[in-house]
């Protein structure tokens, strides 16, 4: 899926000095007040260089509160002349594009229930030809990175190469810990397949809850992502959207002061250590691998045995007791249990697999 996309490094639209990039800001801006105090607060606290402020809210149901539209705009003009924080809003219409940058917004951003949509996508990047605005995407609300990068492809085609990618969780069709399922896997293929576009975490939409903000915000930067946009609200529990995902100004600060932000480059000892112990893993690895060929040597002779004697290939019983008896091994060794039983579910179905070749050379 390797497409070409010019981007231009992160400093080159917002100096960080090194440091990830921090947005934050209410999820919605209610009144003039609520901005003001809240950009204060976070501005005070001298983590963030964007405030960000939702003006235009795509709501899941009809009736809920959808934004103040162009009367905010002004609203978050005064707090950066305040405060010297860029802005950031979400648009979803070329009205939106053609308002924000009327009002000088510094950056836009796409949201999930956008991204999923390629020809409001293509809408957007029409109404931005010629504009040079940095537009952060963020991914669709389903786990399809081809629709992820496909907007990007739209927007790097209206001529933009300020760009970053938001990754704000995937939702869920279960009820799950998180209000969208992180899915960390697609956001570190999207870094490894376009590693030149800044990856920012949302934490605050992937954990729908205060209490989960600090393990997905740590997480993002143990994953060496770029930046953070974290919701950050005067009143959290009073807000008109997203409520129980805030956090004061305060808070927010504290919560970044704690964070752990690991470094991208090192020095020799530490490289040289960190080649010894991959070392190490390439060999395990390597070993892994031989003992899983053995075992299907012997799965093979089995499936051989089987078909000789006309026994079929499943016996469930068995099959239970190589569930139960690998998982009290797991726990004994100290690995994950669930993970070991998924482990042996794939195992055991590329056994039955192969004994199921086996079964079938004799009819062939
Ligand atoms: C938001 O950032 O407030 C928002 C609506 O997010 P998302 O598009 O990720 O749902
Ligand atoms: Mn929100």
């Amino acid at each position: 899926m390797k497409a070409n996309l010019d981007v231009l490094p992160l400093n080159n639209w917002v100096e960080t000095n090194g440091k990830p990039l921090i947005i934050a800001g209410p999820c919605s801006a209610e009144s003039e007040e609520q901005v003001l105090e809240t950009a204060r607060g976070i501005a005070q606290n001298g983590y963030a260089h964007v405030l960000r402020a939702g003006v235009w809210k795509p709501r899941t149901r009809p009736g809920s509160f959808e934004g103040k539209g162009e009367e905010a705009l002004p609203w978050l003009q005064k707090a950066k002349a305040e405060t010297g924080l860029k802005t950031a809003v979400e648009v979803a219409t070329p009205q939106h594009v053609e308002l924000a940058l009327k009002y000088g917004v510094d950056i836009l951003w796409i949201g999930a229930r956008t991204t999923v949509n390629p020809f409001n996508v293509q809408d957007l990047a029409d109404s931005l030809k010629g504009v040079d605005v940095p537009v952060l995407i963020k991914n669709p609300v389903n786990p399809d990175l081809a629709l992820w990068v496909g907007a990007f492809e739209r927007i790097a085609g209206a001529g933009i190469n300020k760009m970053g990618a938001i990754h704000r969780g995937f939702s869920n069709a279960q009820e799950t810990k998180y209000r969208n399922s992180p899915m960390w896997q697609l956001a570190v293929e999207f870094k490894t397949l376009f590693p030149q576009i800044p990856m920012i975490g949302d934490p605050s939409h992937m954990a729908g809850k205060r209490a989960y903000l600090a393990e997905l915000t740590q997480r993002a930067m143990d994953l060496n992502y770029d930046g953070l946009i974290i919701e950050s609200h005067r009143n959290p529990d009073e807000a008109w959207s997203d409520a129980s995902q805030q956090l004061t100004p305060d808070a927010l600060g504290e919560m970044l002061k704690n964070i752990e932000v690991r470094k991208a480059t090192y020095g020799t000892d530490f490289q040289n250590q960190l080649d010894n112990l991959r070392g190490r893993l390439d060999n395990l690895d390597r070993e892994l691998l031989e003992v899983l060929a053995s075992r299907m040597s012997v799965v093979e002779q089995l499936g051989e045995y089987k078909r000789d004697n006309n026994v079929a290939v499943l016996q469930l019983d068995r099959w239970k007791q190589v569930h139960n008896s690998r998982a009290d091994w797991a726990k004994s060794l100290n690995l994950y249990p669930e993970v070991v039983e998924e482990l042996f579910k794939l195992i055991h179905m590329e056994s039955i697999r192969k004994q199921t070749e086996v079964m079938n050379q004799q009819n062939a």
